[in-house]
């Protein structure tokens, strides 16, 4: 019977990572371009991209066909170019002296992951190895049982199922999207939790103000996680089913 109680009341908690867990300061794009020209020949365009909310690979896409790439042939090195982005990115961040880790994150983080109705994960556009290198040094990343990564599929909208799925795989539970968290910094995080019918929480820490990001219609809105346990307040209190709750979420393990 108890298994049952704690399996309807699992909620899972997607974090995105630049510019809501942590910043690299340009590293991610200083990384890419030199895989871009080591790989393709090119770095042409990858100044003006604008990375924010896309995945690695749709980045990749869009920087080569504007240069003249046909999808053949950005695809038949897609492997190597993303080997050689985290060797790059290795050397830029992998002492973790150029990440800086987000107000209040690391506690949020783990009060979260220490609760017994909650799974804490990474939903994010960041290759797989890549938010690895990044989140090495925050001590976060045995916190996130579960992720799906731009490494999993170029669109973000399809990162929550797959998120989904894991959580299943880990904990032995269906969470439903009105029970999942996505927590991020640009419109296109906001996007992919609407469009899965997830709680979208957005956070201005990345480069998108809070006025830009309070037309996007999401659920919760942070200047930042600093006040920690106000946020944590919102959060585990945001899903439908603590909504239709008239006293609220109690942490199961208060
Ligand atoms: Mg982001």
């Amino acid at each position: 019977m108890s298994v049952t109680r704690v399996a309807t009341r699992m909620r899972l908690f997607l974090f995105d990572v630049d510019g809501t867990l942590v910043s690299a300061r340009g590293a991610g794009r200083a990384a890419m371009a030199r895989a871009l020209e080591a790989v393709y020949g090119t770095r042409a365009g990858i100044d003006g991209y604008d990375f924010r909310g896309k995945t690695d690979p749709r980045a990749v896409f869009d920087i080569l066909r504007d240069a003249g790439f046909d999808d053949a042939a950005i695809a038949g090195r897609l492997d190597e170019c993303f080997e050689r982005y985290v060797l790059e990115l290795e050397a830029l961040v992998g002492d973790g002296a150029r990440v800086e880790i987000m107000p209040g994150v690391a506690d949020v983080v783990r009060a979260l992951a220490a609760r017994t109705d909650a799974i804490v994960g990474l939903l994010t556009g960041n290759i797989e190895s890549g938010a690895r290198v990044k989140l090495r040094h925050t001590g976060l990343w045995p916190l996130f049982r579960v992720g799906a990564f731009g490494s999993d599929d170029a669109d973000r909208r399809r990162l929550p199922a797959i998120a989904c799925a894991r959580a299943r795989g880990v904990a032995g539970v269906e969470v439903p999207f009105d029970r999942v968290v996505i927590i991020g910094d640009t419109p296109l995080d906001v996007d992919c939790a609407r469009a899965c019918g997830a709680v979208a929480v957005a956070v201005a820490t990345g480069h998108h103000a809070a006025t830009d990001l309070a037309t996007c219609g999401s659920d919760l809105l942070f200047a930042d996680l600093a006040d920690v346990a106000a946020v944590l307040r919102a959060l585990v209190t945001s899903t439908a089913d603590c909504q239709a709750w008239p006293f609220g979420c109690q942490p199961a393990n208060a």
